[in-house]
C-alpha cells in the first residue's frame, strides 16, 4: 500500500508529504507528549493519525530491523519497549525534514538550541523523539503502525 498515493502532490503549489514521527518512552515518562506535538503544529504540520502503543520487544526489533547489525540494537529496542510510546502520522509541506529540523541531532550535546533534544534528551539513546528520515523510510514506518483508512487528516 502506498501512504503518498492518496495525498494530493501539491496543496497552494507546496509539495505535500507525510512522515512517522514517535514520542518515545522517555518522552512519555517525563509528560511532554503535548509539548512536542505542540512544536509539530505550530511548525504548520497537521496531525493526520495518532494513538499510544506499548511495543513489544519484537515490534521494537521490526520498526529498527535497519539498525540489526549496529552495536546499539540490543539496548535501543529494549528502550524502546520498556514504556508506551505515541505515534503519530504528520503531514505538510517538506514534513519530513522539518519534523527532523525540530527534532535536532541524535545526540541531544549536538543538537541546536530550540530543538526537542536540545531541551529534552538525555543521551544519544533516550532522545525523546523518532522522525522519518526519507519518504521510503516514511512509507515504511507509516505502514508499521497505520493502515490508510487511519490517516484521516
Ligand atoms: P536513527 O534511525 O538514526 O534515528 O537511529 C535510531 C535511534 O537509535 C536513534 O534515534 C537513537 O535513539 C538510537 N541511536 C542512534 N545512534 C546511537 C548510538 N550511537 N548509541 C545508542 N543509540 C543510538
Amino acid at each position: 500500500m502506498d501512504f503518498f498515493s492518496s495525498l494530493p502532490k501539491k496543496e497552494n503549489g507546496r509539495k505535500m508529504e507525510r512522515t512517522l514521527s514517535i514520542v518515545k518512552p522517555d518522552g512519555v515518562r517525563k509528560n511532554i507528549v503535548g509539548e512536542v506535538v505542540k512544536r509539530f503544529e505550530k511548525s504548520g504540520l497537521r496531525v493526520s493519525a495518532v494513538k499510544m502503543v506499548s511495543l513489544t520487544r519484537k515490534e521494537a526489533e521490526g520498526f529498527y530491523a535497519v539498525h540489526r547489525a549496529r552495536p546499539f540494537f540490543g539496548s535501543l529496542t529494549e528502550f524502546m519497549s520498556s514504556g508506551p510510546v505515541v505515534v503519530m502520522v504528520l503531514t505538510g509541506d517538506g514534513a519530513i525534514k522539518k519534523v527532523r529540523d525540530l527534532m535536532g541531532a541524535t545526540d541531544p550535546g549536538k543538537a541546536d538550541p530550540g530543538t526537542i533534544r536540545r531541551d529534552f534528551a538525555d543521551s544519544i539513546e533516550s532522545n525523546i523523539v523518532h522522525g522519518s528520515d526519507a519518504p521510503e523510510t516514511a512509507a515504511f514506518e507509516i505502514g508499521y503502525f497505520f493502515n490508510a483508512l487511519e490517516i484521516v487528516n
